[in-house]
């Protein structure tokens, strides 16, 4: 019998949004989580609420799971040469994110393009986020971009070192659809999941990647759908959409009709567990600390989208997609949680319809493997109740 190092209860929270598709919201008023992992979510009066280490009262604000953003260009500790922008990371787990995705460390200074120097980067990035968390955030980093020359035996050598993710295909030299395919194939091989541009160059350096690029290369993710910053044409959009059966990943950094376009296509084919977002931060457009609330706001105001649907996209769906075991509210998953209510004086008769309105939220609380990590965020509009420690 090991001992119990650290019990948390949640209580008093108005309703909790899952993360799940099938039942974005469920019922309940409570959860508890023991050494970091949900243990019982319910009515507080049912559950083994006694022994705390810490009680937290949620004042009847919502919770969700901790945002994820599927897209993020990292690069080293929360330092950012692209805009020379400090604890950006910090900043946005004020803006809900509890999880970072990377796209590739494209933004080194002096990043090596030789295989055997990315191999080598890949592997360093991969290490330093996993030895070092910014404010707590989960950053699964380590993403090489491909490059020309490499060998099926570049990817085993990567995996066995730890490397599971891919950056962005076509920031690098490979480009061509019949390359990338076969190292794709490659990285899947050794359990490496792959993502590629979509669209327009991003900046000097990186060409276009339309429909049948991104169709033969077959990688896991359709990156940026809706351009990072270019979008393809509508009807490249949806062709991908409705041609495969990867990721639809939607970006800020994006054009947010082609979004639209991209979610409304997922919803026409009945595809929706695949629709995932991402920031694309940081990039030329700088970095946004509350780009994934603006992503659900605008998806679910603009494509009038239930929000607790919406949020699905951010949180359930990512986290299936991108393997990580956290995304949604269930026993047994890490307790990876934000407490979220009605910005002040916003519209709408709750949370939901304010957002459904175009509407931020404020975020009041945020936790990590069941840590408070976060307070009232310095970035969202004020919440209106906020949650309190006991
Ligand atoms: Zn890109």
């Amino acid at each position: 019998m090991s001992e119990v190092v650290h019990k948390l209860v949640i209580r008093n929270i108005a309703q909790i949004l899952s993360g799940k598709l099938e039942q974005p919201l469920i019922d309940g008023n409570c959860i508890v989580a023991v050494d970091g992992r949900i243990s019982a979510i319910g009515e507080g009066k049912d559950l083994d609420t006694g022994g705390a280490t810490t009680t937290i009262d949620a004042n009847g604000t919502w919770i969700s799971p901790g945002l994820i953003d599927s897209h993020v260009h990292p690069v080293i500790g929360d330092f950012t040469p692209r805009q020379q922008q400090l604890n950006w990371i910090d900043s946005c787990l004020h803006g809900g994110v509890t999880t970072m995705i990377s796209a590739g460390e494209v933004h080194a200074p002096g990043r090596p393009k030789d295989i055997v120097g990315l191999k080598a980067m890949a592997i360093a990035s991969q290490r330093w986020y996993e030895n070092f968390r910014p404010s707590g955030v989960k950053v699964h980093a380590g993403a090489p971009v491909l490059e020309e020359g490499m060998e099926e035996q570049d990817f085993r050598d990567m995996a066995d070192a730890g490397v599971k993710l891919l950056g962005e295909v076509g920031l690098g030299s490979v480009k061509a659809g019949e390359t990338a395919a076969r190292m794709v194939g490659w990285a899947r091989k050794y359990g490496i999941q792959s993502t590629i541009h979509t669209g327009g160059p991003s900046i000097p350096g990186s060409g276009l990647i339309d429909k049948d690029i991104v169709l033969e290369a077959d990688a896991d993710i359709i990156g940026h759908i809706n351009g990072g910053h270019s979008a393809l044409p509508d009807d490249q959009i949806t062709c991908l959409c409705e041609s495969c059966s990867r990721g639809i990943e939607i970006v800020h950094n994006g054009n947010e009709r082609a979004g639209l376009l991209a979610m409304r296509t997922a919803f026409e084919i009945k595809q929706t567990e695949r629709v995932i977002l991402g920031t694309d931060a940081p990039a030329g457009s700088g970095v946004q600390p509350l780009g994934i609330l603006r992503m659900i706001a605008m998806l679910s105001s603009l494509g009038d989208i239930p929000a607790e649907v919406v949020f699905c996209f951010a949180t359930g769906n990512t986290a299936r997609m991108r393997n990580l075991d956290t995304g949604i509210i269930e026993i047994g998953k890490p307790a990876d949680l934000i407490l979220l209510d009605q910005a002040q004086h916003a519209p709408g008769k709750d949370m939901l319809e304010s957002i459904r309105q175009g509407n931020l939220p404020g975020v009041g609380m945020t936790l990590i493997d069941g840590v408070v990590r976060s307070q009232r965020s310095r970035n969202t509009p004020p919440a209106t109740r906020l949650p309190v420690i006991c």
